[in-house]
């Protein structure tokens, strides 16, 4: 199963795809979390990253899509895999698609999921994560038992630096002038589904495995 998820920051990619992984034993591959972990580590690929990502615009092409390169060529990712994040240009899925297809491989299907844009901003500035285990929270949705500590592992949650309002701005204008055109893009080939990502996390989770099981069938 290869599936990509689309939409914008706040989405609700990250969430969904993690309930895909326990559904389907196949990897999550986010670009995003590879780029935070290389940032943490001050790799050089996380040092290069680091200026784009602060000021919430894309990192260049050429660097995800070596990543991804990369990521798609290990072992767990050749039973299939959900990219989550990627890609995110016209030119990132190109590459995808040769890569893909040096491998003998294809994406068999394509979520777009839809959320307002008011929504995506409540949902972005009040999203917290858990430094240690990676849980995910939100202020008002979904706050700890405890305000700042995780409920799983009691360790201390942060705010990721582009969860500020500024630079959330910028990740949706982003989105709208450089990612959006892969809908029209995924829809051309017919590989597209949109679906309604508003509403409660089980419900969208069920809207995206009837259309995974649709494509398998
Ligand atoms: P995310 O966690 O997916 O919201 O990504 C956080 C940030 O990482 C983005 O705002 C970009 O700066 C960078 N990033 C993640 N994935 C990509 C990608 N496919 N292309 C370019 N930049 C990316």
């Amino acid at each position: 199963m290869r599936v990509i998820l689309l939409g914008a920051p706040g989405a609700g990619k990250g969430t969904q795809s993690k309930r895909l992984v326990e559904k389907y034993g196949i990897p999550q591959v986010s670009t995003g979390d590879i780029l935070r972990a290389a940032l943490k580590n001050e790799t050089s690929l996380g040092l290069k990253a680091k200026s784009f990502m602060d000021k919430g615009e894309l990192v260049p092409d050429e660097v995800v899509i070596g990543i991804i390169e990369e990521r798609l060529a290990e072992n767990d990712c050749q039973k299939g895999f959900i990219l989550d994040g990627f890609p995110r240009t016209v030119t990132q899925a190109d590459a995808l698609e040769s890569v893909l297809q040096d491998m003998a491989q294809s994406i068999e299907t394509v979520i777009s999921m839809n959320v307002e844009q008011q929504e995506l901003i409540e949902r972005l500035s009040g999203r917290r994560i858990c430094s240690n285990c990676g849980q995910g929270y939100h202020v008002k949705f979904n706050a700890p038992c405890k305000n700042g500590i995780c409920d799983k592992c009691g360790d201390n949650l942060y705010q990721r630096d582009d969860d500020r309002e500024n630079t959330i701005k910028e990740r949706l204008k982003v989105y709208d002038n450089q990612t959006s055109p892969l809908i029209n893009y995924y829809n051309d080939k017919g590989l597209l589904s949109v679906i309604d990502g508003s509403g409660k996390e089980e419900d969208i989770s069920d809207r995206i495995n009837s259309i995974i099981t649709g494509t398998a069938a």
